[in-house]
């Protein structure tokens, strides 16, 4: 796919979050940001020759135009200005975790990831975490009811295993998109450069972060609320050698159930096939969200 293409897909996507964002938010269909959304879809639905430079950077100009219209629309809200604010997000009560739906199909990820791997690993991994996770958040209920703490070291050991196994799995599947690969943009891009020096060298340590895990783990891209900058974590499992108060960005699997009927123990193989599949515009919006001036450090 040409570069062209992906960015208008990547519009294509925005566009799909935003709508996605204000039906969350109950906006009123008669609302200006609606009719702002819909003159841009058509305008990109109609964009099937290569534009020039300038041309691109008026579509740009459009996109961040509404985006910051959404901004002051939704901070007028906040402040009463227009309504309450509606927080659709559920709280998940103790035991209340679900198997997350992927926003593609199994197959979606050939050749670089075999749909066999994928249904494997979302269906009976993934769903593994999941049920660890509430039996721990319900035994731990239950240990507070009957105020009996005899097994809190196995239960706090089950949650943090199974929670960590169910949050990293829940980022990696966003991570991956059938349309990824290529290079971050826009902050995300200078945030790297600034701290790793280049993107390549960002993806060489990456890369080797992942490929020597010893056993199984992760390796994490996280931003630091503290430091005011990125790092490259390992993880051993999903939580030992984290570094707390971290905020993961990017994330790669590298248990063996990630990569073994295909890649076998060729475990750099499928790291290096991994960077076509990454969803950078995921990790962007992550990373704006992340560091927001507004995140508390402490
Ligand atoms: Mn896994």
């Amino acid at each position: 796919m040409t570069r062209f293409r992906q960015y208008v897909n990547e519009l294509f996507h925005w566009n799909e979050q935003m709508k996605q964002f204000l039906n969350s938010q109950e906006v009123e269909e008669n609302s200006e940001l609606w009719n702002q959304l819909d003159v841009f879809t058509e305008l990109i639905e109609n964009t099937n020759r290569e534009l020039s430079h300038e041309e691109l950077l008026q579509l740009q100009a459009k996109a961040e135009n509404i985006h910051e219209q959404m901004e002051s629309y939704f901070k007028r809200k906040q402040e009463g200005v227009v309504g309450t604010i509606f927080v659709l997000e559920k709280e998940v009560p103790a035991g209340g975790h679900t198997l997350p739906e992927l926003s593609y199909s199994y197959h979606a990820l050939e050749p670089y990831i075999s749909e066999q791997i994928m249904r494997l690993h979302h269906d009976k991994h993934h769903r593994s975490y999941v049920n660890g996770l509430n039996k721990a958040e319900l035994n731990l209920k239950k240990a507070r009811e009957n105020n009996d703490f005899s097994l809190i070291k196995h239960w706090s050991r089950e949650l943090a295993f199974h929670g960590s196994g169910h949050y990293l799995h829940t980022i990696f599947w966003r991570n991956m998109s059938p349309n990824g690969g290529g290079d971050p943009q826009g902050i995300l891009k200078q945030a790297i450069e600034d701290y790793f020096g280049s993107i390549s060298t960002f993806k060489k340590q990456f890369s080797e972060a992942a490929k020597q895990v010893e056993g199984v783990g992760w390796a994490i891209l996280v931003w630091s609320p503290i430091a005011k900058h990125l790092e490259i974590l390992q993880t051993e499992r999903h939580m030992l050698l984290t570094q707390w108060n971290t905020v993961p960005l990017l994330v790669i699997d590298v248990w063996e159930h990630a990569y073994y009927l295909q890649y076998k123990n060729d475990r750099s193989s499928y790291v290096d096939n991994w960077w076509n599949i990454v969803n950078w515009h995921d990790v962007e919006m992550r990373f704006e969200k992340a560091a927001d001036k507004n995140w508390p450090a402490i």
